[in-house]
């Protein structure tokens, strides 16, 4: 463990600037020994480095596959051994045909399967070859991954992953660490409920030495996590307080109830986005979103 402390608050940064696409910049963090975390746009990406080769949680876009492999490159040269992926939407899933073509073996929950067959078709290579209900694990690089289902979360397909030597763990999208509410993806089977109930669980598994690295937002540690928790659960009391007194949806839109909270919100998940979100999820209406 003091290996790890050293290797947390003594931080490799190695930043590079896409040379083609000036916009996309990557930024590769050590978290331990064998572990990484690749920053670059999209989902967050870990990379398991070690004496079996390699294998990543999730691949960002198609267009930064070959950038992403460049990265990987720096730290052991050849080709993934595996791909996981938290969840199917495309900023987390978007290299699968291209890491797969390369002879990468990309592993993701049923569902994933299932929403990836639906809008690739069947035998793409964008789908997994390895799918698990519940879990797995992933004995590689002298590390024990365990792969985990969160059902009803950010999604209906959600993988949590441990890694149990390195004390670390990558959440996917059920952590959005950028002290601002997440998107739940209602539409996909995702509940803000899920997602709450999630946190909790995974906290329970996490202890004050683990790194966490969430879908997007910087890697952060137990603390980080539960203090997303406590916004989300205030969030959520704030919206059936807003539910209860208004009713519809437009008009608890237009109370904007959780403009209380103060936070900064991105163009692509605006506070009325997130309010919308919430309310289908906490009334279980369809969403049109
Ligand atoms: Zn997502």
């Amino acid at each position: 463990m003091k290996r790890i402390l050293q290797t947390l608050f003594l931080p490799l940064i190695l930043s590079v600037t896409h040379p083609a696409n000036a916009t996309v910049e990557f930024k590769l963090r050590q978290l331990s020994p064998d572990l990484h975390v690749l920053y670059g746009q999209g989902g967050n990406i870990a990379i398991s480095v070690g004496e079996d080769g390699i294998y990543l949680v999730d691949d960002q876009f198609a267009k930064l596959s070959e950038e992403i492999r460049a990265q990987v490159s720096k730290l052991k040269p050849g080709v993934p051994e595996f791909v996981i992926n938290t969840h199917y939407h495309g900023d987390h899933t978007g290299g699968n045909e291209n890491f797969a073509k390369a002879g990468s073996h990309v592993i993701a929950h049923n569902n994933v399967y299932r929403r990836l067959k639906d809008k690739h078709g069947e035998g793409s290579k964008f789908l997994p070859v390895i799918s698990f209900g519940q879990d797995m694990t992933l004995h590689f690089n002298g590390e024990n991954a365990k792969i985990w289902h969160y059902e009803n979360a950010h999604t209906d397909g959600d993988a949590v992953i441990f890694y149990e030597r390195a004390n670390v763990v990558h959440t996917g999208d059920i952590f959005f660490n950028l002290n601002s509410l997440p998107y739940v993806d209602v539409n996909s089977g995702g509940s803000l409920d899920g997602v709450i109930a999630a946190v909790a669980d995974i906290l329970e598994h996490i202890d004050d030495n683990t790194t966490v690295i969430p879908g997007h937002g910087p890697v952060t540690n137990k603390s980080g996590l539960l203090e997303y928790k406590a916004l989300l659960e205030r969030a959520k009391g704030i919206m059936l307080v807003a539910i209860d007194k208004h009713q519809s949806l437009d008009a608890v839109i237009a109370a904007e109830p959780l403009a209380e909270l103060e936070l900064s919100y991105s163009d692509w998940l605006p506070q009325q986005r997130v309010t919308k979100l919430f309310y289908h999820s906490l009334t279980s209406s369809p969403s049109s979103d």
